[in-house]
């Protein structure tokens, strides 16, 4: 038997930690208008085959649309996940975790939103929000 990658993050102020298995060494950006309003410039998500969270008490969820929740830290105001509530996935801020800090850009999405002061490196693929959306309704999931 062998041991997976196990990452560990946590918020500034230490009271959520968060464990991620097997995490993806990409991270996908979004540059959508809300994510910028919520954390101050784009959103930049990590994900793992499993998890586990510590300090629930700490944790502040909020409904921020009618398909998805974002959560923060109730005592710092560290963003700590999004959830898309159709499928129950989460994404973790890349900011919490170190390791994440070498990872690389797996996809940009929303990128047609993008402050342009928000100009990311890089030849990955970029999707504009109504190429996500289509993708998404294209999957079975409904927006309206
Ligand atoms: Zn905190
Ligand atoms: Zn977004």
């Amino acid at each position: 038997m062998s041991a997976g990658e196990r990452i560990e993050g946590h918020c500034l102020c230490g009271a959520v930690t968060i464990t991620l298995d097997d995490p993806k060494h990409e991270v996908e950006i979004c540059q959508c208008a809300m994510c910028r309003r919520w954390g101050g410039a784009f959103y930049a998500g990590q994900t793992g085959a499993s998890f586990s969270i510590a300090g629930e008490d700490a944790i502040t969820e909020y409904r921020s649309s009618a398909w998805a929740e974002r959560a923060f830290c109730s005592k710092c105001g560290s963003n700590l996940w999004f959830r898309f509530l159709p499928t129950g996935n989460r994404s973790f801020s890349a900011g919490l975790f170190d390791a994440a800090a070498s990872h690389g850009i797996e996809k940009e999405i929303f990128a047609d939103e993008r402050a342009d002061w928000c100009r990311l490196e890089g030849d990955h693929p970029r999707q504009t929000g109504e190429e996500v959306i289509a993708e998404a309704k294209a999957a079975g999931f409904s927006f309206d």
